[in-house]
């Protein structure tokens, strides 16, 4: 029997079990795929301190500008802690730090079904050499947005939204997002440079008519896409846990969750690692450190939601306030920005005033 089971090869599930092998536990992880990391769903945008985690190595682009369009204008914001890795890589360097330490890796490996028993966790598994049943102490659902683990716990999945990007054949200079609510309702539509190729992509209802009104003369090199979930959902139940997109961690507000990912899997094997009540040490690791943020992210998106198509009232306010965003906006910590925003706007409004003003008479 293995001390740990960790069902999906991805960031998560990767570097849990890397954590967890180094700490000498006995890790099987398994995944469906034939290759770690193939096909890739991610545009692999991250905040300078993912790459702290990953490595310089895996870094394709550092674009250091944001243009951000909305029906009544756009702004521009920079920053240099941007980065775009190259996601395959970074889920095989993960998967094979994880081997290295120990991990036993099955590809080409699907869970079907998680049973908690008296005696250790029992989990079926289909793979080329047909039906199995494993037995582990512990068992990780790091099985990405629709996780199996999840509906196995008979925890609530949370919204999901699917999301298509093409790469295209050409160079691209900044990331550009287009807030248009009209064209996508439930969320935004991308740009993002990633060496020789541009990203190109949308989220949410409409993600395939938008993206492809987005091509326009450019070579489409390839197609991909994936389900972004929104709203964090519980971290387990008994013995067996949740980590990363599974339980529903990706920031509501952006769709990047690769910090999440690799930092709810520390958060969980520091609690595997002290025994107790693991279930209740993860929730109290991962909500002293990002979890916290995650949550208030989701609430920043429920405040989006209602007021992001009501350009007029704030797109003035973030025109007068760039040099101050700059300074303090960090992609992985909304809430800085927003609490940034809500204390230096006596500041800032008497001129976006001004331009609450005249988008008004001119609307
Ligand atoms: C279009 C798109 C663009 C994105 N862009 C960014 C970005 O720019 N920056 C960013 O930070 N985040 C981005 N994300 C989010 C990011 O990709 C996820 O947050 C991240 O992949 C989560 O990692 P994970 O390990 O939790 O899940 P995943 O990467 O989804 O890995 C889950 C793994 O589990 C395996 N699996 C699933 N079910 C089973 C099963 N039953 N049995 C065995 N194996 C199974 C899968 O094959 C997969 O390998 C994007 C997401 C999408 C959809």
């Amino acid at each position: 029997m293995y001390d740990v089971l960790v069902i999906g090869a991805g960031p998560a599930g990767s570097n849990v079990s890397y954590q967890l092998s180094k700490k000498g536990f006995r890790v099987k992880m398994v995944d469906l795929k034939e290759r770690v990391g193939i096909p890739n769903h991610c545009s692999g945008l991250v905040d300078r301190r993912v790459v702290d985690i990953v490595g310089e190595d895996l870094v394709i682009d550092r674009p250091s500008e944001a243009e951000i369009s909305t029906p009544i204008g756009s702004f521009s914001l920079s920053s240099h802690r941007m980065r775009v890795v190259d996601r395959v890589l970074l889920d095989q360097k993960l998967a094979a730090m994880a081997q290295s330490e120990g991990t036993d890796l099955s590809l080409m490996t699907m869970v079907t079904d998680v049973r908690e028993g008296s005696d250790g966790i029992n989990v079926h598994i289909k793979s080329k050499n047909g039906f199995e049943t494993t037995r582990a102490r512990f068992v990780i659902g790091a099985d990405g947005p629709a996780s199996t683990v999840r509906r196995n716990l008979g925890i609530r999945a949370p919204k999901l939204l699917s999301s298509l990007q093409f790469d295209l054949a050409r160079r691209s200079e900044k990331v550009k997002i287009n807030l248009d609510r009209r064209r996508t309702p439930d969320f935004f539509s991308w740009e993002i440079p990633s060496g020789n190729e541009a990203e190109i992509g949308a989220s949410g209802t409409n993600s395939e008519e938008v993206v492809r009104s987005m091509v326009g003369k450019d070579r489409v090199v390839r197609r991909r896409g994936g389900l972004i979930p929104i709203g964090p959902t519980q971290l387990g139940k008994g013995n067996s846990f949740l980590i990363g997109d599974a339980a529903g961690l990706s920031k509501s507000t952006t769709g990047g969750g690769l910090y999440a990912a690799l930092k709810s899997g520390d958060a969980l094997a520091c609690a595997i690692q002290n025994g107790g009540n693991v279930l209740q040490e993860y929730q109290r690791n991962w909500y002293g450190s990002f979890g916290i943020e995650i949550r208030r992210d989701y609430n920043i998106r429920k405040l989006l939601d209602r007021y992001e198509k009501h350009y007029n009232l704030w797109v003035p306010l973030v025109s007068s306030s760039i040099s101050g965003i700059n300074a303090v906006g960090d992609v992985d910590y909304p809430s800085k920005t927003l609490l940034y925003m809500l204390f230096s706007s006596p500041l800032h409004f008497p001129k976006a005033l001004k331009g609450i003003m005249s988008k008004s008479l001119h609307s």
